[in-house]
């Protein structure tokens, strides 16, 4: 193409760049002046393709919200004609494949960690917002020139999801470098990128993305590996990954060159770095298996319609452990044995109590004990959390006004708990998504949380703007938490109406993977919530469409 031609309006383009399947990628600059841009133009060959057309429009939406300094910059998106292109910041820099082809194939591990660690951090600025990138590969990971260790930015949302739009499928990936289970109908997940980040760093570290974790030095080599697990729910969320190396890259001292800009963003508050020889903490045990899988979502049957050209991926790496059973959480676990148990209980109950209470209590009696070994195979020992976990109590003048929703699973796959906080208030919803719930109110102050609830359930614990932890009872069980920040829609919903004579109560909790657990009570008698579409806020009971209202730290809304 000719140097110099003009796109849409404001912009001109120059010579290319890059390529990718489904683009060309040139530089590009504004008519208005202003820093140098990149355009990423879809291949005149796709522009009457309306499934590649519509995925262009979805790196667009995804990257739109994003805003962090390892994920590429988009300014404008133009639509004329055939011509769709994303105008975004021009990275002065090769891509990480070709970073690679200048070292041989292979960079030392400081090196590496500090390019995880950035894609770690970005990839969890994303996950907040409830995208998932799935196509994360060193063709991908842009080096900026001229720092060192290098800065990078992650680009091509091309097969990106948004969670909270959930017609949108896994549409493709790069086998080997996105999770196994995207290949085979799961519904992608933010842990889906996690596995990908285990994919790079065991290839900059050893030249080869099919290579061996254990290659890698300790302690890299087990955060590798805990990316790699082939059970999804197993994998570490991207944001403790990037929390753990950022402490790494402070212990190793991978300092800059003098001049150079700050390497590495951070999307976690900075302890102080690990004592060397510090074991890697984060493998899921016992302990923090349930936090784990607190930030991860459930699999799921979705088609996968993989780009043209793929082949199918390999199979996992590891054999995924066995999955720990509820205490409260009751869903599937509950066997018709089990139900005729139900019966014989409910027979049995003080009937003063009301109908909600004692299908309540009827849980909680034939609940099952978790396993005492949840593992098979090689048994972690049991780690201590790493230092980012230990909340300590922030002076209360920063906590006071504290607006914030924290959400995540209560420990032993009890149940979900929301935490909304604003202005020292707090309210909590803790469900099993079946027929366990409580609303809780109390206070949030100088970094402790203290709320109560119906029945004597209670919360009491500590939280910062980013995480909450402490302990949860619901009638006489108590469950550990953590819980991460949320942004809106995710968060809490509640309904209190009348349909025909009926007295209906829900709550729902919707996390960022778009997930959303919640229990609907007719008169007092306790059901899974049907789906709450979150942009209208509106269910549907019975042929009836009901509106829920938020609870909303930002507006005040349900406070
Ligand atoms: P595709 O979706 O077709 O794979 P990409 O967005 O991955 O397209 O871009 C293809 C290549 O173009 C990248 O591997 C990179 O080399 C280059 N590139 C993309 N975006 C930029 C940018 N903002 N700045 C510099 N180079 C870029
Ligand atoms: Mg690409």
């Amino acid at each position: 193409m000719a140097a110099e031609e003009p796109l849409g309006r404001g912009y001109l383009l120059h010579e290319e760049i890059g390529r990718g399947a489904v683009a060309v990628v040139r530089r590009a600059t504004s008519r208005d002046g202003g820093p140098p841009l990149a355009a990423k133009l879809l291949r005149p060959e796709y522009a009457a393709d309306r499934r590649v057309r519509e995925l262009f429009l979805r790196e667009e939406a995804a990257l739109r919200d994003l805003d962090h300094p390892s994920v590429v910059r988009l300014r404008d998106l133009i639509v004329e004609g055939g011509t769709l292109a994303l105008v975004m910041e021009l990275v002065d820099g090769p891509n990480l494949r070709r970073y690679l082809s200048y070292r041989d194939g292979r960079l030392d591990p400081a090196e590496a960690t500090a390019i995880t660690a950035q894609a770690a951090a970005a990839l969890a600025a994303a996950h907040a917002q409830g995208i998932v990138h799935l196509d994360l590969k060193p063709e991908n990971v842009l080096v900026a020139r001229g720092s060192v260790p290098p800065s990078v930015r992650i680009t091509d949302f091309g097969v990106a999801v948004l969670l909270h739009d959930a017609d949108k499928g896994a549409v493709g990936g790069t086998p080997g470098y996105t999770a196994p289970e995207i290949f085979t109908g799961a519904a992608p997940t933010a842990t889906a990128d996690v596995w990908s980040l285990g994919v790079l760093l065991v290839e900059m570290v050893t030249g080869n993305p099919r290579g061996n974790p254990e290659e890698l030095p300790a302690p890299l080599n087990a955060v590798a590996r805990d990316c790699l697990a082939a059970d999804p729910r197993y994998r570490p969320p991207a944001r403790r990954v990037a929390a753990y190396l950022h402490q790494l890259i402070a212990g190793l001292s991978v300092s800059p060159a003098p001049g150079t800009p700050s390497p590495a963003p951070v999307d976690a508050p900075q302890p102080a770095a690990p004592a060397p020889g510090t074991p890697y903490p984060g493998r899921p045990t016992a302990q923090n298996l349930a936090h784990w899988a607190g930030q991860l979502p459930e699999g799921g049957q979705r088609e996968t319609r993989l780009r043209p050209g793929f082949t199918p991926p390999a199979p996992p790496r590891a054999t995924p452990p066995p999955r720990r059973k509820a205490r409260w959480r009751r869903g599937p676990l509950l066997t018709l044995g089990a139900a005729a148990l139900v019966a014989a209980v409910l027979a049995g109950l003080n009937m003063t109590a009301s109908a909600g209470e004692r299908q309540f209590q009827a849980v909680q009696q034939v609940s099952l004990p978790p396993p005492v070994t949840p593992r098979t195979g090689t048994v972690a020992p049991p780690a201590s959390l790493p230092p980012t976990t230990k909340l300590a109590a922030p002076p209360a003048s920063a906590v006071e006004d504290l607006r914030v929703t924290l959400a995540g699973e209560v420990e032993d796959d009890a149940g979900t708990l929301a935490v909304s906080i604003r202005d020292g208030r707090a309210i909590a919803y803790v469900c099993d998504g079946d027929r366990v719930e409580a609303w809780l109110q109390g206070t949030a102050s100088a970094g402790a949380l203290e709320l109560k609830g119906k029945n004597g359930s209670r919360l009491t614990g500590t939280f910062d703007a980013e995480r909450a932890q402490g302990r949860i009872t619901v009638e006489d069980e108590t469950h550990d938490f953590r819980l991460g920040t949320v942004r809106k829609p995710s968060g809490l919903y509640r309904l209190a109406t009348r349909v025909r004579g009926a007295q209906l109560n829900g709550g729902w909790i919707v996390l960022p993977d778009g997930r959303q657990v919640g229990v609907l009570t007719e008169n007092g008698v306790p059901a899974p919530a049907p789906r709450l579409d979150v942009a209208s806020r509106t269910a549907t009971v019975e042929g009836t469409t009901v509106t829920a209202t938020t609870i909303d730290a930002d507006s005040g809304e349900g406070f």
